[in-house]
């Protein structure tokens, strides 16, 4: 260390702190960083990487942005996953004895950015914190740092749950204990993508306690100040706009997994980013940024609760009745800017004049709002018009003191209306005259100097001063100006009034500037005693705006109000998937029914692939979460039991990140529905086994049905391709068929895309690869081998119990055996024997003790075989 200038050693005793964060180190005009950091921001920024002395032999990597810019460099490094520690000088330098002072200031992280590119305006940014008593129950506190919204729950049994309310939050960083279970963390890491943090401490602190006021349970706590203790350290700043933590239970929801949740495409599509095509897409029709986030937490959160339901229904309703009221309504929302972010900028003093304008603005429109919803005439109209607080004193004061239209910057003035403060209306009046003494100079001099193109003029270097052209300076009288600059053709003087004058002027604008950065101060601070009315009101605006979103959807797209009940029936008529409807158009769309009967609980899809099994499945799943999050539904009618969880298997949701098969995928996915499925679930399962030889999966595929028919009992859409097992509505009796139908038409295969009782009679594979023109001659024998095989085929019968198919001697692995042989084996080619010999090579090499250059020599032989 001692080896190293003093600034150096400051910057390794301050970045010693923050090893996992890239440090900002201020150096006058620039943030520099130095050594590993250097190297690794010059790559990922793109900057150029510079050296410099560093009171040693090799000098220090360095590169650096300027201050002023920062703020993209700082986003980008956080959207990319990092941290960024900002260290300022916290002392004058001119005052600075020996190296300037410096602090960090703020460590900002991907959980508690609060603006740039990475944080969407209609989402959510959660950091969260979790606390694990021995892998048993675990306490989840998160909270949006940008709006001070805190929850927190606790979590029995295994991790996997934990995994999925954090993948469903959508977690930007998580906070765990430095001690906590690696495997969890690296669980965590994947399957949320979330940034680990570490925090170790997690005891209350006197300053917390307004927030966690309502917390008993030792998870809640726990986890809870462990992410206020974070929060604390990092931010280093008042967090008053931190709303009391809220507490939720993880049954109070319809639980829908991760990968359920992803095939259905919820809020995330399944390939790319773009998010049309998600059932938020389809409903978000909310005119603010908080009704945006608000629909993302209904839509993740479903309702179980019938009495909630309703309540919602009943206002979707009224919002569709008062159809002018709802265009109204619609047009003053748009005028209501983020209140929660604004209050939240206001409380982490970060706001702006700018942001003061648009918060009076909002505020102001909230009496229209209010007397609006008034009109309804309705007592859950009234009950949130009770709630919506204009907040009249806030914005009085605001538009007394706040100009129209004030700069970006609070420290250049500009800002403070006249007539707010007596002082500042002194010191502006002192510049103005001043000023317009100066404007009537130019007037008086000309005529005194009787020089037509004298003019009086200002620039930063010189001040005010007097411009006479060359050849009329022999008119200006001896003495009494002085000379200040020489242009090519012009010379300019400058008097001692006027230097006076300018001198009043500077003085009153300088003094005036930092008065008005005082003030401003002092009103942020006022604006932030009104951050709870103001945080209520916007929760109220994001409700009132979901309504509306709701109705408009809802009317414009024919959903009807969904008829709850407790019994176990469901029956959708004319049911549609929504999205797909709203992208192919209404007219394309075949309308289908659903129907369950309290005591059918599984219904098995058949039919040829591309008529739309999948898609069947989908909008019955979108049918009963819309429904629970209060929406109406797509459907001419429809009557539905409260489901308490979703579970799909659906497609291909190969779990890449983790490397599984997607066979292995597919079977996790159906270990997870059948451990946790209730009799109260909906599960989907689209052609399970598929991805495994044609007798397991089928066999896998009857035993899954018997066990949900036998154990479970959850209402179920099972497509599936086994046309063998449409037999098991004769021996299950919760078990009925529905194909969805197809017609050949001069040997072409058409979808109907219409779902009728009953199996469906013939498998369509080939007419499918037709349609996708497959060549000719390649379907022409896939025919015939068609021909072949039904010749040959033994018939499949599903037996009742797996004990009977074994008793009578149809063990899986002979009829494995025997699917094997539908293909008499070719005779072996000279060409499979090379074949053969090169694999044995590849088998009998030892890799790990082969150099590359080897490794790439026997490669070149091997090919050379092969090439032969
Ligand atoms: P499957 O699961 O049987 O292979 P999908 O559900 O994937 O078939 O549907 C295939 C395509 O058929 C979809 O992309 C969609 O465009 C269309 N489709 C499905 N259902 C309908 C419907 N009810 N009305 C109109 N088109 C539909």
């Amino acid at each position: 260390m001692g080896q190293y200038t003093p600034m150096i050693q400051q910057y390794l005793k301050i970045k010693a702190e923050y090893q996992d964060a890239f440090l900002f180190f201020r150096l006058g005009d620039f943030y520099e960083m130095f050594f590993e950091d250097a190297i690794q921001a010059s790559q990922e920024l793109e900057i150029t990487l510079t050296s410099r002395d560093g009171g040693t032999e090799e000098r220090i990597p360095m590169c650096g942005v300027p201050y002023h810019s920062a703020s993209g460099y700082i986003e980008t490094l956080i959207q990319k996953g990092y941290k960024v520690a900002i260290c300022e000088q916290t002392e004058d330098p001119k005052q600075a004895k020996g190296v300037v002072r410096r602090e960090v200031v703020q460590l900002i992280t991907p959980g508690t950015v609060m603006e740039g590119k990475g944080i969407s305006s209609k989402e959510n940014n959660y950091i969260a914190a979790v606390s694990n008593a021995e892998g048993q129950s675990f306490g989840l506190a998160y909270t949006d740092l940008s709006t001070g919204e805190n929850r927190v729950t606790n979590i029995k049994g295994s991790s996997d749950l934990l995994l999925d309310e954090l993948a469903s939050i959508g977690a930007k960083e998580v906070i765990a204990d430095p001690d906590e279970d690696k495997e969890l963390i690296r669980q965590i890491q994947n399957r949320c993508q979330a940034v680990i943090s570490f925090e170790e401490e997690f005891h209350t602190k006197e300053e917390f306690l307004p927030v966690i006021q309502d917390l008993h349970i030792k998870e809640h706590q726990d986890s809870a100040q462990r992410l206020l203790h974070y929060l604390k350290k990092t931010q280093k700043r008042s967090l008053d706009h931190l709303q009391p933590f809220v507490i939720y239970e993880t049954h109070q929801h319809m639980k829908i997994d991760f990968y359920s949740k992803r095939n259905l495409e919820i809020t995330e599509p399944i390939r790319g980013t773009d998010k049309k095509g998600t059932l938020v897409w389809l409903l978000d029709e909310t005119a603010t940024a908080m009704g945006g986030r608000l629909l993302r937490q209904w839509i993740d959160k479903p309702l179980v609760s019938k009495t909630e339901i309703e309540k919602r229904y009943l206002l979707v309703e009224l919002f569709i009745e008062h159809y002018f009221e709802r265009l109204d309504l619609q047009e003053l929302l748009k005028s209501v800017y983020d209140l929660e972010r604004l209050a939240g900028r206001v409380a982490f003093g970060n706001a702006n004049a700018r942001d003061l304008i648009q918060l009076k603005k909002s505020l102001l429109q909230i009496p229209s709002i209010r007397s609006l919803i008034k009109g309804m005439e309705h007592d859950e109209t009234d009950r949130l018009a009770k709630k919506l607080d204009p907040c009249e004193d806030l914005a009085e004061l605001l538009e007394r003191a706040v100009a129209e239209h004030p700069p970006i910057s609070v420290k250049e003035g500009g800002i403070i209306k006249d007539g707010y403060h007596v002082e500042l209306d002194e010191l502006r009046d002192a510049s103005r005259n001043g000023k317009s003494w100066i404007a009537a100079l130019e007037k008086e001099e000309r005529e005194k100097t009787g020089i037509k193109s004298l003019k009086v003029g200002y620039n930063r270097v010189f001040g005010y001063y007097i411009e006479v052209t060359r050849a009329n300076v022999k008119n200006l009288e001896e003495g009494r100006y002085e000379r200040k600059q020489t242009l090519a053709n012009a010379e300019r003087f400058i008097t001692p009034e006027l230097k006076e004058k300018e001198a009043l002027i500077l003085q009153a604008d300088e003094r005036s500037i930092e008065l008005e950065y005082e003030l401003f101060l002092d009103l942020r601070d006022r604006v932030k005693a009104f951050i709870p009315r103001l945080q209520q009101t916007a929760k109220i605006i994001s409700e009132i705006d979901i309504y509306q979103s709701f109705a408009t959807v809802s009317e414009e797209r024919h959903y009807v109000k969904p008829h709850l009940h407790f019994t176990r029936e469901l029956v959708v008529e004319n049911g549609r998937h929504p999205v797909v409807e709203k992208v192919m158009g209404s007219q394309e769309y075949v309308p289908n029914d659903c129907r369950m009967d309290e005591d059918k609980e599984i219904l098995l899809i058949t039919g040829p692939n591309m008529s739309g099994k999948s898609t069947y499945m989908r909008q019955v799943a979108l049918t009963a979460i819309m429904a629970q999050i209060g929406c109406f539904v797509p459907a001419s009618q429809a009557k539905l039991p409260i489901f308490d969880q979703i579970f799909t298997r659906i497609g291909a949701a190969d779990d890449l990140i983790s490397g599984q098969s997607t066979f292995m995928v597919e079977m996790l996915e159906a270990k997870n529905a059948i451990t946790n499925a209730t009799e109260n679930s909906l599960i989907l399962f689209d052609e399970i086994g598929r991805g495994t030889s044609t007798y397991d999966g089928m066999a896998l595929a009857q035993a899954i049905i018997e066990y949900i028919h036998d154990e479970i009992g959850a209402k179920t859409l099972f497509s599936t391709h086994y046309h063998e097992l449409t037999e098991l509505e004769q021996k299950l009796a919760h078990v009925s068929n529905v194909h969805v139908s197809a017609v050949e038409q001069q040997g072409k295969l058409v979808f109907l895309h219409k779902v009728k009782k009953g199996p469906a009679d013939k498998s369509y594979g080939i007419h499918v690869a037709e349609l996708a023109e497959l060549p000719h001659k390649l379907i022409r024998r896939a025919e015939e081998i068609l021909t072949e095989l039904e010749k040959n085929e033994r018939a499949y019968q599903p037996s009742a119990t797996p004990e009977k198919a074994l008793e009578a001697g149809e063990s899986p692995s002979n009829e494995v055996q025997e699917q094997l042989t539908f293909f008499p084996a070719p005779k072996e080619s000279a060409m499979d024997k090379q074949g053969k010999k090169v694999l044995k090579e590849i088998e009998n090499l030892n890799l790990l003790e082969m150099t590359p250059l080897e490794a790439m020599n026997v490669l070149f032989s091997l090919q050379k075989k092969v090439k032969k």
